[in-house]
């Protein structure tokens, strides 16, 4: 297996509006703090958590609609974070993003043919003929016939403006695509069409997925490893069975206990958190997790556990796991 994309300690902070300027002390938000994974060649890897954790960020962040703070992002071994605007636009054919709402992604002034053909014009792709044929071949591909490329966007279903969505994004021939809850807007009983399609592709082209999603039953579906976030930290990552099956971090355990179970006969306990997700204005100290963590230790409160591998391709951020003798010195028995 080959790595395609390796993020290394991300971080994307915003600055607050009214925030003290020219003060070290001036406020941010960070909305990615220090996330770290790997993707690898035609994998589909998912990235989950509630609204807010920071899973879009670090999404547009990757492809650099927005600029990183801090960190590494390599593709195929080099450093997106540092290519210039020039090299940016070039490297955009091999990694294209698809966005949760087609219906404000697409311009509802342009025929749907335009819509999907415009990134090879910005590619420079200045020859029409071999465009148009292009744009017939992708739109083959997602399900959409050539009658339908001269309409537009609004008289497309949800689910078809997501092929839309998706034949725009296939055109340069990508890599990686980056989905960010593709199917969110969608009824349920399209969603698994748009996530065949996808699959499809990807088994056709070889494509690499992030996938992201609020959605745990989804991703069980879709993907092969899960990266979980919190507060802008990724807290627990592991191959889906492994995730799914035996959860270590209480948080990510929390969010699947309240999945229905496909065993009806086996009961399980829902766990209920306390409170709300704080602000990441003003994240709790310690573990970000421990004002609702049900297994909150001392440590917990001041010491930012770290991401460790505790068993098989599976990483979790929790002190709970970490050695006896780090607990015992903790807790002051050892020095
Ligand atoms: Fe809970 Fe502590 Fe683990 Fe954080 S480090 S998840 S507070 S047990
Ligand atoms: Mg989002």
């Amino acid at each position: 297996e080959n790595v395609l994309l390796k993020v290394d300690n991300l971080k994307k902070y915003f600055p607050i509006k009214g925030g003290i300027f020219g003060n070290k002390t001036m406020k941010q938000v960070k909305a990615v703090d220090g996330v770290s994974f790997e993707v690898m060649e035609g994998e589909t890897f998912g990235i989950v958590g509630e609204s807010g954790c920071g899973k879009s960020t670090a999404g547009r962040t990757i492809l650099r609609l927005l600029e990183p703070t801090e960190g590494s992002i390599y593709f195929q071994g080099k450093n997106i974070a540092e290519l210039n605007p020039n090299e940016m636009r070039r490297l955009r054919k091999d990694i294209q993003i698809v966005f949760q709402d087609p219906f404000a992604s697409l311009n509802p002034r342009m025929k749907v043919r335009d819509i999907i053909e415009e990134p090879l014009i910005n590619f420079g792709v200045s020859d029409r003929r071999e465009r148009e044929k292009r744009v017939l071949e992708v739109a083959d591909q997602v399900g959409l016939t050539a009658a339908q490329l001269t309409r537009f966007p609004h008289e497309f279903s949800g689910g078809q403006r997501q092929r839309i969505g998706i034949a725009r994004a296939l055109i340069s021939k990508p890599k990686l695509i980056i989905a960010d809850e593709p199917v969110s807007a969608l009824d349920v009983s399209i969603q698994s069409q748009v996530l065949n399609l996808m699959r499809d592709l990807q088994k056709e082209f070889g494509l690499t997925y992030i996938f992201i999603s609020h959605d745990l039953s989804v991703v069980k579906h879709f993907c092969d490893r899960i990266g979980v976030m919190y507060l802008g930290k990724m807290v627990e990552i592991a191959e889906k069975h492994s995730l799914y099956d035996d959860p270590l971090h209480p948080y990510a355990e929390a969010l699947l206990s309240a999945l229905p179970s496909p065993h009806p006969l086996q009961m399980k306990n829902r766990i209920i958190l306390k409170g709300d997700v704080p602000s990441p204005s003003n994240p709790p100290s310690g573990c970000t997790f421990h004002p609702r963590c049900p297994s909150c230790m001392d440590i917990c409160k001041t010491e930012r556990p770290s991401l460790q591998v505790i068993r098989d391709n599976h990483a979790v951020s929790c002190h709970l796991y970490e050695s006896t003798e780090k607990l015992a010195v903790a807790a002051g028995e050892l020095k």
